[in-house]
């Protein structure tokens, strides 16, 4: 195995391949207004504090990776309840329309079953705007997805290219927008004055 990709590149790619390209490629950030909430909204998941609540040991923001897959990574919380442990991904805001968390989770079960040799068949995403915890099954269509995407963002990484930038209702909350520019492209390029 080359290098290891970090599990949050999945997530990425899965939003979009171009915002996967800036970051992962082309290391560019920009702050918004929803990545700024979000990191402060994880501050607690990643002090590394460990903690017991109603029988349940739970670690935060916990090391992990897998040989087998090329992963590197964080679990914000791994809990573990008689013996059996399961991730559990905090996210800002409500529920997604995206499934892109849920590869993020299954990636870091696919870390954890390799380090700790046990089957993990579900996880959790909490929604800190409203307190709730979605089940997450790791059935073998989620898993088989998210091999899929480790070789895709492989791909990327090892490619260097640059994907296309169509306008989607996913650009409206990105961080990136004004450097990717997605209308103006899609402008430029039906543009008579197109080189
Ligand atoms: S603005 Fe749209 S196309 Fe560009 S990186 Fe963000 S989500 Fe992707």
């Amino acid at each position: 195995m080359n290098d290891y990709i970090y599990i949050s590149a999945l997530n990425q790619y899965a939003y979009c391949p171009r915002r996967c390209y800036y970051l992962f490629v082309e290391n560019t950030f920009l702050d918004n207004e929803h990545t700024v909430e979000g990191t402060l909204r994880h501050t607690r998941a990643h002090s590394e504090e460990t903690s017991m609540r109603d029988g349940i040991l739970q670690l935060r923001s916990v090391s992990l990776y897998s040989h087998t897959y090329g992963l590197t990574g964080k679990a914000d919380v791994v809990e573990e309840k008689n013996g059996r442990l399961y991730p559990v991904e905090h996210k800002k805001g409500r529920r997604g329309r995206w499934t892109n968390d849920e590869l993020q989770l299954c990636a870091q079960a696919l870390c954890l079953e390799e380090m700790q040799g046990q089957a993990i068949p579900k996880g959790y995403l909490f929604y800190i705007s409203t307190g709730r915890r979605k089940e997450v099954r790791f059935t073998d269509t989620l898993r088989q997805q998210t091999i899929d995407t480790i070789s895709a963002v492989r791909q990327l990484i090892e490619s260097g290219q640059r994907p296309p930038n169509p306008y989607t209702p996913r650009c409206k909350g990105c961080s990136l927008h004004d450097i990717c520019l997605p209308k103006e492209t899609a402008q430029l390029q039906t543009s008579p004055l197109k080189p």
